[in-house]
């Protein structure tokens, strides 16, 4: 393993995961601590820290990390809608430093702010 990054380990297959969708640039996977009756993590498979380190240089792996989302939404049948959400830094709860989109489904999430 290159680092410590535990996202980069499942990207690679060094850490198992429940897969959903991968591509050339990205993966997806069931989290391991779901929050809602379908939740994904949807993370490129190059590492970067978060939203707040995207750039005009890396901003690509966010495009292709959206495309994969829509991709999910069809393959997971998600027609009635869901959530997509980043964390990013200590006050927004981010545990993992690598960018990911958590998608969240199943529930009618309406009335909340989360
Ligand atoms: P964050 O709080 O950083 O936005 O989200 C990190 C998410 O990654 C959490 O929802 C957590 O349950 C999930 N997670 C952390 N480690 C693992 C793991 O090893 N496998 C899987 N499938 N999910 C993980
Ligand atoms: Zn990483």
């Amino acid at each position: 393993m290159l680092n410590d990054c535990v996202f980069c380990a499942i990207a690679a297959g060094e850490i198992p995961s429940t897969k959903v969708y991968e591509d050339e640039n990205v993966f997806a996977f069931r989290d391991i601590n779901p929050q809602a009756p379908v939740h994904i993590l949807v993370i490129p498979k190059t590492h970067v820290t978060g939203v707040s380190t995207i750039t005009e240089e890396n901003s690509g792996l966010v495009a292709r990390c959206f495309e994969a989302i829509a991709k999910i939404a069809a393959q997971e049948k998600l027609e009635k809608g869901f959530r997509v959400i980043s964390n990013c830094g200590h006050d927004a709860g981010q545990t993992v430093m690598h960018l990911h989109f958590h998608i969240l489904a199943g529930v009618n999430m309406g009335e909340k702010i989360l």
